[in-house]
């Protein structure tokens, strides 16, 4: 049964725990330019270019999901910004924004084209972005990124902010690695004007690397902050998992991302397409529903909304994370740059 509720013109998605699916995470491109200790092998195999969606069918697919009541549309990847061509899908994709029939274009970037895309995003009606920095000292990046240039995406934040996008940063907490940096990060990002998340480390495909050793509890990093801020809960609200407080001695915001240690599966709002048109329901689940077949069979959206309907019918109402000695190995065996995150 399609399970969807009328709202004018609009049938939006409304899964079976009666969750309205208003946000849709996109990765655009499988590839990256860093090769994140925790995200990616060093050496991965990437998608071949005949699987992966045109920009156009991703246009396609994302405007689908726009005429079914999805409000807000974030890019990611891989890196969403080496995708050849991709301010043409953000350029075509903003005509929602003009027409009122989308809330928000955003994306999530490692920051490396940012000095060079930062003017035309803005122009583009991308009003705020992420971009994940975990540590401030450019040897520890390096270490982190395997291949990343601190000083090249320090460049890239300063351009976003100069072309008057918000800039929130994110941070995955690393045992050992930046777990004593976090208030200094705090500092930094509230002195240029940033909100910062804290996200706990996932486990996501295999990366070669230890996920115990690399796992932080957030609440260890909450009690660490604690110790030298006045931390005050607030409402704040982005339509993603983060709850935020705010710090009383900056007047900035701290977001917490804890899907381990508490998950908040029940406002679950979101669904992830990957670059080849699958649909993941659930971060933390593998189920998917391919959508790329009913794209390519018709011109016209009739057998790809049939495929939507369907998928959401499938919608979980949690993910089941676990880590603990017992589970040596990821949860899933997908890596996190497949949907982004
Ligand atoms: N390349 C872009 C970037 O760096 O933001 C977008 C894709 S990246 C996969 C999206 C986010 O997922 C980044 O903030 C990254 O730190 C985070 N991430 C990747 N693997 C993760 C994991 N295993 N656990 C938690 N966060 C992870």
């Amino acid at each position: 049964m399609t399970n969807t509720r009328s709202n004018g013109s609009t049938r939006t998605l409304v899964d079976p725990f009666g969750r309205d699916i208003s946000y849709l995470r996109v990765s655009v491109t499988d590839r990256c330019d860093f090769r994140c200790v925790y995200c990616m092998a060093e050496n991965m195999t990437f998608l071949p270019k005949a699987d992966i969606l045109s920009l156009e069918e991703l246009d396609r697919l994302c405007s689908a999901f726009v005429a079914r009541g999805v409000r807000k549309l974030r890019l990611t990847g891989g890196e969403p910004l080496v995708r050849r061509g991709i301010m043409t899908l953000v350029s075509s994709l903003s005509r929602h924004l003009t027409a009122g029939t989308l809330d928000e274009l955003t994306l999530t970037t490692n920051g490396s084209q940012l000095k060079k895309y930062a003017a035309e995003l803005a122009a583009c009606g991308v009003r705020r972005i992420n971009v994940s920095l975990d540590t401030l000292d450019p040897d520890k990046f390096r270490a982190i990124t395997r291949w990343g240039d601190l000083s090249v995406v320090r460049a890239g934040i300063d351009a976003a902010l100069a072309a008057g996008l918000a800039v929130k940063i994110n941070a995955v907490a690393l045992k050992g690695v930046n777990e004593d940096e976090i208030p200094a990060l705090l500092a930094w990002a509230h002195g240029e004007g940033m909100d910062l998340t804290i996200i706990e480390v996932m486990p996501l495909g295999d990366t070669g690397e230890g996920r115990l050793e690399q796992y932080l509890p957030l609440s260890i990093v909450r009690a660490r902050v604690a110790e030298r801020y006045t931390l005050e809960d607030i409402d704040y609200r982005t339509g993603g998992p983060a709850r935020y407080v705010r710090i009383a001695e900056t007047g900035g915001r701290l977001g917490f991302i804890t899907p381990l240690t508490h998950n908040f599966c029940e406002s679950c709002n979101r669904v992830r397409l990957t670059c080849t048109g699958t649909l993941f329901m659930c971060l933390g689940q593998d189920d998917a529903a391919d959508l790329r077949r009913p794209l390519r069979m018709s011109p016209n959206d009739d057998l790809l909304n049939e495929a939507i309907d369907e998928a959401i019918t499938r919608k979980p109402k949690g993910h089941d994370f676990v880590m603990d000695r017992r589970h040596k190995r990821p949860a899933l065996a997908r890596h996190m740059s497949m949907t982004g995150g």
